[in-house]
């Protein structure tokens, strides 16, 4: 580690918010699925700034059309239109099969609007129609409504008091839904697949039957796909998988590949619960993220690129099968879908964080999630190649 190194970790943790516990790398910059530090080593990414550069680093189209943007035009008020959000709003309305989207600058602040827009709707339906189900171990943000949207207690203690109104089910079990959703339930919010929580997916026939109860309820599903969206299943949307379609769908990490943004998407029916005034923005969907989103919208939402991703995402499970097989008394499921994988640990010899730490060591930058997740959401544009480095360091540190 170099002295420059060792300098910005002093600055950093004496001036940043100690929020974070971060890894003791400078990154610097990156090319594709690799990232470099400040002193030139190499580290092939498969966390992707947490599924977020969905199309690598330094990705030409993205940055010259980001360059060009901000040649013309950075930000204007959303009190007047611009093209690039005009041609973002077109293109996640014709992917999602729904008829309004939104631009925010984060997941949570997505899935905030989604949450208003959803109460404003319910509130026309019956004053007392305010309940919103979540799941255990989902991950929604960090606003206060979202951190409570948050099936995690550990997110919650000392910020109360939290908004009213939320419950939460287990994930994934039909019949807990069932025991809790009633006319007085105003949305049922869940990933499609669990991210944070550890790389959970649903059964089969999990989404329909919550479709069903919805329907039943007269209340709104709202998928969270900010992180299994864009394309990271193998089709833009998670949803797709499962043969149903939400009321609001909530986007962001990947959708502007690096630059912020978020987005929700909601029926015509619920659109017209906002009238103009109910909400807003003073950044969000501004011409340079968009510019950023529509070159992502473009490019992952055709058969080619998503169909690679179906292909590496296979050839990667089965890989990470196979280490299960080499290692099984330290990994005991495979879980995920696409190129959002997860390997449980069991009784490893070293901590979740430590094998993160050991990968980091040989040049292979991985996230462990809930203490005993090793999870995988690589750049989508990965190679089989780039899993065999990621694979054959991972078999040295189980290994070791
Ligand atoms: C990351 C994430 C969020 C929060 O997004 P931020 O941009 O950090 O606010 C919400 N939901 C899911 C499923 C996420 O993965």
């Amino acid at each position: 580690m170099s002295e420059t190194q060792e300098k910005i970790f002093e600055r950093d943790d004496k001036n940043y918010l100690p929020v974070f516990k971060r890894y003791k790398i400078v990154l610097e910059r990156g090319e594709g699925p690799y990232v470099y530090d400040i002193d030139g080593k190499k580290y092939v990414d498969f966390l992707a700034g947490i599924a977020v550069n969905v199309l690598g680093h330094n990705y030409a189209p993205l940055v010259e059309a980001i360059t060009n943007q901000a040649k013309k035009l950075i930000h204007v008020s959303n009190l007047y239109y611009t093209e690039p959000q005009a041609n973002a709003a077109a293109k996640l309305v014709e992917l999602s099969g729904l008829d309004r989207a939104f631009f925010a600058n984060s997941g949570a602040e997505a899935n905030e609007g989604a949450i208003k827009i959803a109460r404003k709707f319910a509130k026309k339906i019956s004053e007392d129609k305010t309940q919103i189900i979540t799941a255990w171990d989902s991950f929604h943000g960090r606003t206060l409504a979202t951190l409570t949207a948050t099936g995690q207690p550990k997110y919650h203690k000392g910020f109360e008091p939290l908004p009213a109104a939320f419950d939460y089910v287990k994930y994934n079990d039909i019949a807990d839904l069932e025991s809790k959703i009633s006319d007085k339930t105003c949305a049922v919010m869940l990933e499609t697949i669990q991210g944070e929580g550890g790389v959970y997916t649903p059964t089969e026939n999990y989404f329909k039957k919550v479709r069903e109860l919805c329907d039943k309820h007269g209340a709104l599903l709202i998928l969270d796909e900010i992180q299994c969206g864009m394309g990271r299943t193998g089709k833009f949307f998670a949803y797709e998988n499962y043969g149903i379609k939400p009321d609001i769908v909530t986007l962001a990490k990947g959708l502007a590949g690096g630059v912020p943004i978020g987005a929700f998407v909601v029926t015509e029916k619920v659109a017209q619960a906002f009238h103009a005034g109910d909400h807003g923005t003073t950044f969000g969907g501004n011409p340079l993220a968009c510019a950023a989103a529509n070159v992502v919208l473009d490019t992952i939402p055709n058969e080619k690129f998503l169909s690679h991703v179906v292909e590496v995402g296979k050839y990667f499970k089965e890989k990470l099968f196979d280490l299960q097989k080499k290692y099984s008394e330290q990994i005991s499921e495979v879980r995920g879908e696409g190129l959002i994988l997860g390997l449980q640990l069991s009784n490893p010899k070293i901590s979740g964080v430590e094998i993160v730490n050991e990968c980091m060591k040989r040049g292979a930058i991985i996230n462990c999630t809930v203490g005993t997740v090793l999870r995988f959401v690589p750049p989508l544009i990965i190679t089989t190649a780039q899993v065999d480095e990621v694979v054959k360091i991972l078999d040295e540190v189980f290994g070791n």
